[in-house]
């Protein structure tokens, strides 16, 4: 080593590996605070940040702390880690395909994971969606779907259909085009007047999943497409369940009254099932407790099993052929690491095994237990509602939970869930067992029940 600070900065760090626990506390402080100073974690502020726990190792249902503490994780890392962390079959498929290359491009080239894994996803999804687009994130899936529907309409003549509609409450990620279609609300729209596009909201499907079907539930959005029909070109919306936009589980008959309604006025249908697809809902896809098939499908999140960032768009031959039938045939899309074959790979690998697995009876299980365990949070007044869906478990508050507050409880417990706004939630990995799945649920209504009902 020269005599450069830095470089002795650095070999003083390697030294520390290794260290006995009191060095070790010291180097954990030393990591944290530069994280703390450099570090943007997601929708937080430089100024104060939230605090965050430092992981070092992650198995199964449980994440390792720096510490040596344990959490059962409750998030699935936001919907993803469907079979848990680290499963041997999913590592093994990484290594696999880390020994034949990890990255390779796209454009002019091919390669056996992309091909596996769009085989794999069309056998799983109704016939007419049969054109896959590779993505690396869910809002890129959901910008290519919103450019798939612009562009077909171009193709076809109809300029003037550049509008989108949605229904409130949704979540569709946080690049611009997908910003416009969230909620107006948690969306901070109002932030983003003039910047982002003006998009027409109908209301939250407001006939909960399992209740009896009202059928003036479709008049707001009937009334929108009635209004505006001409310059609608999509309607983009999250199928049965809304997610990050306030975890709202909604009847599965407004999607066929929806899909009428689309098909009389000419919009096309997108549905997002980055947050519920693979079995979330306790169906592989949420379409299949409505049995609706929408134009353009996107898939994201748990796709790889929660190992790799990857999505995809898929479209069906009308919208493709629609597209490719315009002056400009080439969809205008091409992201640099479109299908990484380390992605790729992973997720035809958690797709064979999700199918070899028993999922059903497993989220069923969940879903039970979820339901026997929050339902008595319903007694606290601070709570506004609890629901459950498949392996999606909701304690609604009626007032924001303290988020730092809430993460110290949590962690006090060992356990990993981060609510958002007046939400606390659950959706663990399918592979969670009882008592695993019992230690969340009483965080979740010890948390809920706390001050009024505490006694
Ligand atoms: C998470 C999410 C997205 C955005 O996906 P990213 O990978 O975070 O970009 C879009 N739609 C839904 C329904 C989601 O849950």
């Amino acid at each position: 080593m020269g005599g450069h600070g830095g470089d002795r900065g650095l070999a003083a760090r390697f030294l520390t590996r290794g260290r006995p626990l009191s060095c070790a506390a010291v180097d954990l402080a030393e990591r944290l605070a530069f994280d703390r100073a450099h570090l943007w974690h997601p929708y937080t502020a430089l100024v104060d940040p939230q605090p965050v726990e430092l992981v070092v190792a992650a198995q199964g249902v449980r994440l390792r702390l720096a510490d040596g503490r344990e959490l059962v994780d409750g998030m699935s890392s936001w919907w993803a880690a469907i079979h848990g962390y680290r499963h041997p079959v999913l590592d093994a498929a990484v290594r696999a395909q880390l020994e034949r290359m990890a990255h390779v491009m796209f454009g002019g080239l091919t390669h056996e994971p992309a091909i596996a894994l769009g085989e794999r996803l069309l056998a799983l999804l109704p016939p007419p969606l049969r054109h896959v687009f590779f993505c690396d994130s869910g809002s890129v899936a959901v910008e290519v779907a919103i450019k798939m529907a612009l562009q077909y309409w171009r193709g076809q003549g109809e300029m003037q259909r550049t509008r989108l509609l949605t229904v409130r409450g949704g979540y569709h990620g946080d690049t611009f085009a997908a910003m416009s279609v969230c909620d107006p609300d948690t969306g901070m729209h109002s932030l983003w007047r003039g910047v982002v596009a003006e998009q027409l909201f109908a209301e939250r499907p407001r006939c909960r999943f399992g209740a009896v079907w009202e059928p003036d539930a479709m008049d707001d959005v009937a009334r929108l497409l009635e209004v505006h029909g001409p310059t609608i070109a999509a309607v983009v919306l999250e199928p049965v369940v809304q997610g990050a936009g306030g975890m709202w589980f909604y009847h599965p008959r407004y999607l066929a009254e929806l899909r009428r309604l689309c098909d009389a006025s000419g919009a096309l249908l997108v549905f997002d099932e980055i947050a519920t697809g693979f079995g979330r809902t306790g169906t592989l896809f949420a379409l299949e407790h409505a049995g609706v098939t929408p134009d353009v499908l996107c898939v994201g999140k748990a796709l790889t099993g929660g190992y790799l960032s990857l999505a995809a768009t898929v479209a069906s031959t009308q919208v493709a052929s629609g597209i490719a039938r315009g002056a400009h045939p080439q969809l205008m899309h091409g992201p640099t690491f479109m299908a990484n074959p380390l992605a790729c790979a992973v997720a035809a690998a958690s797709i064979d095994l999700l199918a070899a697995s028993p999922w059903q009876a497993g989220v069923a299980r969940i879903e039970r237990q979820l339901r026997a365990e929050l339902e008595p949070a319903r007694r606290s007044p601070a709570v506004a509602d609890v629901r459950v869906l498949g392996a999606i478990g909701v304690v609604e508050m009626r007032t924001p939970v303290d988020l730092r507050a809430a993460q110290r409880h949590f962690v006090a417990r060992g356990t990993w869930v981060r609510p958002f706004g007046r939400l606390v939630y659950l959706m663990p990995p399918f592979i969670i067992e009882e008592p695993d799945l019992r230690r969340l649920t009483d965080a979740v209504v010890e948390l809920a029940c706390r001050g009024p009902c505490g006694a």
